[in-house]
C-alpha cells in the first residue's frame, strides 16, 4: 500500500468543565466530546524520504509547523520508518474554531501511517503516541461519544449520541485556545455542567435534556471578549434549536435540532450571511 485517504472528523463538546489548574500549567478537565460528520480529507502518499505537509488553505501552516507533521514525525521516528510521506490536507473544518481540526488531521495521519506501513498498533497504542503531540488527539483517534478527563486524554466511552442534527455557526474571528485557558479564572465560574446527568441523558437519547442543560465553562472567557457568540446562541434558539452552546474554546457555536428539517431551516436562514454556517450531524 502506497497511498491512503482518510476522513479527519471534527468534534463538538456537549459539556466542558474545568476542575482545577495543575502545577504543570495544564487544566484538569471533565468534558463530553462528540465526533461530527464535518471532516477534512487527509491524503498520504509514501515517498522515498522526508515529510511534506501541504494544506489547500494558505492560512494553515504547511511543513513542520503543521500538527500533522509533528504527529507523523513522532510515529515515524518511534518505529524507525526510513521512508518519507507527502501529506495533503483538504481543509473543511474551520481553523482555530473550537472544533479540534488540527488534532483531527494529526489523528488521521497517525492512523494512516499505522496502515501504510502495517505497524499493526492497537488504538490504545496509537492514542499513546497521539497524546505526546496534543491532548485532544487520543479522542480524535477513537471518535464517537466520550467522557474526557485528565487533560483531555483519559477517555471513557459513553453510549453513542449519533445521527443528531447539528448546525454550526462560526463568526469571522479566530480564538486561540491558549489565550482562553490563560484568561480563565476558576473562582469566577458560577454555572457548571452536571456531567453525570448529561451522560444519563445521552444513554436515554434525550436530546432535549442535553440541549437545555449543556454547559461550557470556557464561555465565561470567550463570550466576555466576543459578545457576538451570545448573539449567535440566541439566534440559533430563535431559529428552532433545542439548545445552543459554544464548542471548546470557541468561537464556533452549535445548535442541536429535533430533526433534519428544523436544522435545515435554520441553516438556510443563516447561510450566505455574515457568519460561516454548516449543517452536519453527530457520528
Ligand atoms: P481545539 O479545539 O483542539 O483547541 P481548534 O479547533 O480551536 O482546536 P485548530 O483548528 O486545531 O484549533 O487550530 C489551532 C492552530 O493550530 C491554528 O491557529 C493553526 O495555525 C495551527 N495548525 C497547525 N496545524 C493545523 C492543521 N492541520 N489544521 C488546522 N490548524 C493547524
Amino acid at each position: 500500500m502506497n497511498s491512503i485517504c482518510l476522513k479527519a472528523n471534527a468534534k463538538i463538546n456537549l459539556s466542558l468543565d474545568i476542575l482545577a489548574k495543575r502545577e504543570d500549567g495544564y487544566h484538569e478537565v471533565k468534558m463530553i466530546m462528540q465526533s461530527i460528520a464535518l471532516h477534512d480529507d487527509v491524503i498520504i502518499d509514501v515517498i522515498d524520504e522526508g515529510i511534506n505537509v501541504l494544506c489547500d488553505k494558505h492560512w494553515v501552516p504547511s511543513g513542520a509547523n503543521n500538527i500533522a507533521y509533528k504527529a507523523a514525525k513522532v510515529l515515524m521516528d518511534k518505529y524507525h520508518i526510513k521512508k518519507g510521506l507527502n501529506i495533503k490536507i483538504v481543509k473543511k473544518i474551520p481553523v482555530a474554531a473550537g472544533l479540534a481540526g488540527g488534532s483531527a488531521d494529526a489523528a488521521a495521519v497517525i492512523k494512516g501511517i499505522n496502515k501504510l506501513f502495517s505497524i499493526n498498533l492497537s488504538d490504545e497504542e496509537l492514542m499513546q503516541t497521539g497524546k505526546q503531540v496534543g491532548a485532544d488527539i487520543p479522542f480524535c483517534i477513537k471518535g464517537g461519544t466520550m467522557l474526557a478527563q485528565g487533560i483531555g486524554e483519559v477517555l471513557s466511552p459513553i453510549k453513542p449520541f449519533s445521527n443528531v442534527h447539528i448546525v454550526l455557526v462560526k463568526p469571522k474571528i479566530s480564538v486561540s485556545t491558549a489565550w482562553v485557558y490563560s484568561n480563565l479564572e476558576l473562582k469566577k465560574i458560577i454555572k457548571r455542567p452536571d456531567t453525570n446527568l448529561l451522560i444519563e441523558a445521552i444513554g436515554n437519547k434525550d436530546k432535549k435534556y442535553i440541549a437545555e442543560n449543556m454547559v461550557n465553562v470556557l464561555e465565561t472567557v470567550t463570550i466576555e471578549k466576543y459578545g457576538i457568540i451570545e448573539e449567535i446562541k440566541k439566534e440559533l434558539v430563535e431559529l428552532g434549536a433545542l439548545g445552543s452552546m459554544m464548542s471548546g474554546s470557541g468561537p464556533t457555536v452549535f445548535g442541536i435540532f429535533e430533526n433534519y428539517k428544523k436544522a435545515h431551516n435554520a441553516y438556510n436562514a443563516i447561510k450566505g450571511g455574515k457568519w460561516e454556517c454548516f449543517i452536519t450531524e453527530t457520528e
